[in-house]
């Protein structure tokens, strides 16, 4: 059988290695591909913070879970102490000693080959397959196969790639930054954003993209107002825009899911819920939003308590809070009366501007005959009281 495996930390998986490992799939016809995750790699330490084996074993799955023939092997996530090629080599040829066996790697890994633990009988015993890392690498990669083959028998292929230039390291401090979403699989992204890892900041086209299914059709010219809106406001007031964008897009994230659901989210998440009438039914989708925008894609407390408290207000409210709770009220798509009124103000004063549109709030549940969520006269009497907040 022609088998191929790759190797690598995966911390995380990236499009680098998926296009790598498809086009080695691909110009060779494997018939079967192992993926092995690196327990713990013999030349590096994995840098505090890093995903737990499973976390980094489940990204690899979703990275590579299309492939045909796909094998995700374990093996030296499991195995004590350190990771050895070699070790797994001795394992593979022995499923199947007839077999071509074909490692796959970048130039990089190449280059210090012959010097890895057994360097030089793995050189013998494999088929090796090697890509470049970065563009223009085609001329090392053929000068370094032949000097293996005239020392070590070797037996090499090239495989053509355009690589994509990036690295787990540098992927890792671009999602710190919120970026770097374009160099992943998108359940890949998902995954880290769900789990926090890295400190990752949501990157807000990426997570729009994620989001966007949540959302009934005729929602989202709203959500998309609130989205430019609040980044105009985070940044006249000095809040932080990207948190700001990340609430505005997760914001009605649970509108239209049936209310037995969003409970269900608010238990998971611990998320108090008010007594539940139907007075209510308008507003529990900022709790149940909240609790999902954690769970899901694992924002920070701030953006979801902006979320938490988009609807009702409250009293004391966090400058975001603030912020999410006027691009809700006033975004383009918007044309409540008096909502000009509130546009004027809200570049002007926020607190002003907010004691207007929970004034007009407040009139509009009584004229419709809703008792109010006691946070929004909270939130009014605050502000009334000549209180700036948090
Ligand atoms: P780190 O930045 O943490 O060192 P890495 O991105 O180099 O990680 P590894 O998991 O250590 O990834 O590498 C596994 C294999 O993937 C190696 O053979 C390496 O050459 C290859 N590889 C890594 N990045 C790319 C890329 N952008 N294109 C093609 N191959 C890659």
């Amino acid at each position: 059988m022609k088998r191929g495996f790759f190797g690598g930390t995966f911390n995380p998986p990236h499009l680098g290695h998926v296009r790598a490992a498809e086009a080695a799939a691909r110009q060779l016809e494997l018939e079967s591909l192992c993926i092995i995750p690196a327990g713990t790699p013999p030349h590096k330490k994995l840098p505090d913070g890093s995903p737990t084996p499973e976390q980094r074993r489940e990204m690899a799955e979703l990275a590579f879970g299309s492939f045909s023939g796909l094998r995700l092997l374990d093996w030296e996530l499991l195995r004590p102490g350190r990771s050895y090629t070699a070790d797994t080599v001795e394992r593979l040829l022995a499923e199947d000693p007839e077999g071509e066996l074909w490692l796959l790697c970048g130039t990089d890994m190449f280059e210090t080959l012959p010097h890895w633990y057994r360097g030089k009988w793995l050189l013998s015993v494999l088929h090796v397959a090697v890509y470049p890392r970065e563009a223009g690498q085609e001329e090392l990669i053929d000068e370094l196969a032949e000097r293996y083959r005239r020392e070590y028998n070797a037996r090499v292929r090239r495989i053509e790639l355009t690589p994509t230039a990036v690295s787990s390291t540098l992927l890792r401090s671009l999602l710190r930054e919120g970026k770097g979403a374009e160099y992943l699989p998108e359940p890949v992204y998902a995954y880290i954003l769900k789990n926090r890892l890295y400190a990752v900041r949501p990157e807000p086209e990426a997570l729009w993209k994620l989001a966007e299914g949540w959302y009934k059709p005729s929602r989202i010219p709203h959500v998309l107002g609130c989205r430019s809106e609040a980044v105009r406001l985070a940044r006249r007031w000095g809040a932080d825009p990207l948190d700001a964008e990340t609430a505005a897009i997760l914001h009605d994230i649970t509108k239209k899911m049936p209310a037995e659901e969003q409970l269900r989210l608010c238990r998971e998440r611990g998320t108090p819920v008010p007594d539940y009438r139907p007075e209510l039914e308008a507003m529990l989708h900022a709790f149940s939003g909240a609790a999902a925008a954690t769970l899901e894609f694992g924002v920070s407390p701030e953006v979801e308590s902006a979320i938490r408290w988009h609807t009702t207000g409250r009293a004391d409210m966090s400058l975001l809070e603030k912020i999410v709770w006027l691009a809700d009220y006033i975004e383009p798509n918007r044309s409540t009366p008096g909502v000009d009124a509130v546009r004027a103000a809200a570049y002007k004063n926020l607190d002003e501007a907010l004691t207007l549109a929970l004034e007009h709030s407040l009139e509009y549940l009584e004229w419709k005959g809703f008792t109010p969520h006691p946070a929004t006269r909270e939130a009014l009497a605050f502000l009334q009281r000549g209180e700036t907040g948090r």
